[in-house]
């Protein structure tokens, strides 16, 4: 008996972030293989990847130069424990990620929430180390999202991801977020950017003592439904946290890697984090790999003849060669392709392409920032983003809006083609959901 790798998958395995029982109507779709901007279905179907794959991706899938980096580090060494051991692809990426940033001292984690939780335990352990045990919390944005691990999940502000899981978790507090679509008639971004930054300021004057760090998600909280901020409140969220001596943890795992249209997203305020969280973008979207780089002034903290005082954190594929091979790979690619001024270009004709769709009359707060683009969309259907999401694949198209806000994070390789197909199916998915708003309602559906 032969069955289908759709049925197999449902059997034995448990899907991320889904309700397995919404399967039974909507059965996963087995991706055979992926080329550029597309993904190609084991029916024969092709999908233009257009979240980059919970926006991982940056030059397209199967890039020939990471494939050929990948094959040549495989010949040559696929693994080795960093603790106590060192290696070329390690020591040569850390000091790229060094030279981009300005900040160092690259630590390794697998996945976006490990370097949360990285990120976390080394400032609490900082402000130990200088003997201020008592800064020991952390406060975060309205909206933030940094993880679904227990730790991080104590910094991600999404109901729907906590809730359950709620007595598991040291919740942080969150200050108003500066979201740009709360401008009151005549306010600016800058405005909006200013009043949360005296939320924030106000919180910290009671609280400084016992707050180890401030995590933001510069200029775009990705999973809030793209809520985009004016590069102010950056630079105020700076003053503040050195007034008050709370860290500065900028998480560019979902915004880093050139998406906002620089290569992080805190440079475009003018700003010096005093950690930055990476991961997503950081191996092409290749393979699992995150990083957190400090200051000098973190690190001599640690630096002692007290074991104790060391960062003891660690995991066992920690810098693991082939994804630190990959990352190299991407860095290379962002200099052999000029890949932020090319995103310039792009961004200018994928915004031509969304013209009409920004210009639908059940469109609210067109935005886009480098290579985002979101739009809230009036609709009834409690449902949207899963009839949308059905119906723009149905035209091969992979969108998946959060909640009632659609969104578009592709990669940073599209020909005119791929443009032209981008812009007319997400509005022809539009349409198609938006009729659906007299049939009966389903259950909703988020992520
Ligand atoms: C995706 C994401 C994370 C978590 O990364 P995972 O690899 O999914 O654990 C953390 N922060 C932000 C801003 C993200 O977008």
């Amino acid at each position: 008996m032969t069955q289908t790798l759709e049925a197999r998958s449902l059997a034995a395995v448990w899907h991320p972030c889904t309700q397995m029982k919404r399967h039974e109507s909507a059965p996963p779709i087995a991706i055979e293989r992926a080329s550029g901007p597309w993904l190609y279905g084991t029916d024969g179907r092709r999908y233009l990847d257009g979240i980059s794959s919970w926006w991982v991706n940056l030059f397209g899938h199967s890039h020939p130069h990471i494939r050929a980096a990948l094959a040549d580090q495989m010949e040559r060494l696929d693994h080795v424990m960093l603790a106590g051991f060192t290696h070329a692809p390690v020591v040569e990426l850390s000091e790229r990620l060094s030279a981009l940033t300005g900040l160092g001292h690259a630590f390794y984690g697998s996945d976006g929430a490990s370097a949360t939780e990285i990120a976390l335990k080394m400032s609490a352990h900082y402000w130990r180390n200088q003997g201020r045990s008592g800064k020991n919390r952390f406060v975060g944005l309205a909206g933030g999202y940094h993880g679904e691990t227990v730790g991080a999940l104590a910094v991600t502000d999404i109901a729907l991801f906590r809730e359950a899981y709620a007595p598991l978790v040291r919740l942080s507090d969150t200050v108003p977020s500066p979201d740009a679509r709360q401008a009151l008639p005549g306010e600016t971004a800058a405005d909006v950017a200013r009043r949360a930054a005296k939320g924030l300021e106000q919180w910290l004057q009671a609280h400084h003592n016992q707050t180890a760090a401030l995590i933001v998600e510069p200029l775009v909280q990705c999973a809030a439904g793209m809520a985009m901020h004016d590069a102010e409140y950056l630079r105020l969220a700076r003053l503040l946290c050195d007034h008050y001596e709370v860290h500065l943890v900028v998480d560019e795992i979902a915004v880093g890697f050139g998406r906002t249209g620089s290569l992080f997203a805190h440079q475009q305020a003018g700003i010096q984090p005093d950690f930055i969280c990476l991961s997503k973008g950081l191996t092409g979207g290749t393979l699992p790999l995150s990083a957190v780089l400090t200051t000098d002034t973190v690190y001599a903290a640690f630096y002692d003849d007290d074991v104790a005082r060391g960062f003891l954190h660690s995991h066992s594929y920690t810098g693991n060669p082939l994804a630190c091979r990959a990352a190299v790979a991407t860095l290379e690619l962002f200099e052999q392709l000029d890949a932020l001024t090319a995103n310039r270009q792009l961004a200018q004709r994928v915004s031509t392409a969304f013209a009409p769709l920004s210009a639908h009359p059940r469109v609210r707060h067109a935005r886009q920032q480098g290579m985002i683009w979101a739009w809230d969309i009036d609709s009834s259907l409690p449902d949207f983003s899963r009839r949308y999401h059905a119906a723009a694949m149905e035209r091969g198209l992979l969108l998946r809006p959060i909640g009632h806000t659609l969104y578009c994070m592709p990669p940073y390789v599209l020909d005119d083609e791929a443009v032209a197909h981008l812009g007319r199916m997400a509005l022809e998915a539009l349409e198609a959901t938006l009729l659906q708003e007299s049939e009966p309602l389903t259950q909703e559906v988020t992520a």
